[in-house]
């Protein structure tokens, strides 16, 4: 069994957090060195989004909390402070997984006052990272979501959604099924450092092409753009041909937010990797976690015509301010903004 050399850890260490969120055990397994999984049996699977969210869908899905992506820009990492755990290499090394989500939302979904609204997933944490290959959460949830007639999109930047294909495919034909795949970085020195979980940028051109290969319109995330280090045209120009090249119908791209501890963990890798860009930082982003309207408004100028260059401009730059998080404890996800 793939599993056979995993260690359990008595549940005798959960943080409080963690015992909030119904935790029954901790496992360490070799196949996934340094991650702790901390399995959790959650009351619910469905999220509803505040009505000032301004997005155009109300329900979420988050199978996971915590993301070994570790992309170090990452909205999401506050999240992790509610659960006792911090935002830096935690967030990246402590998942959480809700080992019961997709029975919890079978059960919500048959519930006479479902409505059947668009549910979105990979709003808050990738819902493809790698410990779904250990876990197998999405085809349930797919199915669950299937089965009740309920429309739903995806956002994710791993690979392992291949597995998923002839799922998705199927349940295309029942449902509305938006799939989207987030390419920040083209750069493969520059994704390395910054995204160190991820799989690479041409692994994920690739998604989009079988993506699109299987009939599906597929939308792609080029968020955040980072601040001199990924908004110069000849990258952004490039990664968008390389987009379409792929076969995507569209994509979206807004300058990186830097809120909560999320600002203290990516201006730490920029002391170290790129120090003479601190005190541009400091004047770009002052005491907040957003860019200057100027710079958005410099952003959009640059990446409008080259989205449409290349036929993905449905969509342009986002405004720099998103709506809120989900369950008002962070700052959203940046996919969160590809679907308002
Ligand atoms: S940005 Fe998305 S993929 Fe990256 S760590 Fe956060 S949730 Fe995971």
């Amino acid at each position: 069994m793939r599993w056979q050399g995993q260690t359990l850890d008595a549940d005798d260490g959960a943080l409080p957090g963690l015992e909030r969120a119904g935790f029954v055990r901790s496992v360490q397994t070799p196949e996934f060195e340094g991650v702790t999984f901390h399995e959790v049996l959650c009351k619910s699977a469905l999220n509803k989004l505040p009505e000032s969210s301004g997005l155009s869908f109300k329900w979420t899905i988050n199978p996971m909390r915590g993301c070994s992506h570790a992309c170090r820009y990452c909205f999401a990492r506050t999240t992790h402070e509610y659960l006792d755990l911090d935002a830096g290499r935690d967030f990246d090394s402590q998942i959480v997984v809700k080992t019961n989500v997709a029975a919890v939302l079978r059960r919500e979904l048959h519930r006479r006052s479902w409505r059947r609204e668009t549910v979105a997933l990979g709003t808050n944490t990738d819902p493809y990272q790698r410990a779904e290959g250990r876990y197998r959460l999405m085809p349930g949830i797919i199915g669950a979501l299937t089965d009740s007639g309920t429309p739903f999109s995806i956002l994710t930047k791993g690979t392992l959604l291949r597995r998923d294909l002839p799922l998705l495919t199927q349940a295309a034909r029942v449902v509305r099924v938006g799939l989207a795949v987030s390419i920040a970085i083209g750069e493969q020195d520059l994704h390395r450092s910054l995204e160190p979980g991820t799989p690479s940028p041409r692994a994920r051109l690739d998604l989009v092409r079988a993506l699109a290969d299987a009939g599906f319109s597929v939308s792609v995330l080029v968020a955040p753009v980072i601040p001199y280090l990924t908004d110069g045209t000849s990258h952004l120009d490039e990664l968008f041909a390389a987009i379409a090249d792929a076969g995507a119908t569209s994509a979206v791209a807004f300058p990186m937010h830097l809120r909560g501890s999320t600002r203290g963990w990516f201006l730490e890798w920029l002391a170290t990797h790129h120090p003479a860009l601190l005190r541009r930082y400091r004047q770009l982003y002052g005491r907040g976690a957003y860019v200057t309207p100027e710079y958005s408004a410099w952003l959009r100028g640059r990446v409008e015509p080259l989205l449409a260059r290349h036929g993905l401009n449905r969509d342009t730059v986002a405004e720099s301010a998103p709506p809120e998080h989900e369950d008002r404890l962070s700052e959203p996800d940046p996919q969160l903004a590809l679907f308002a």
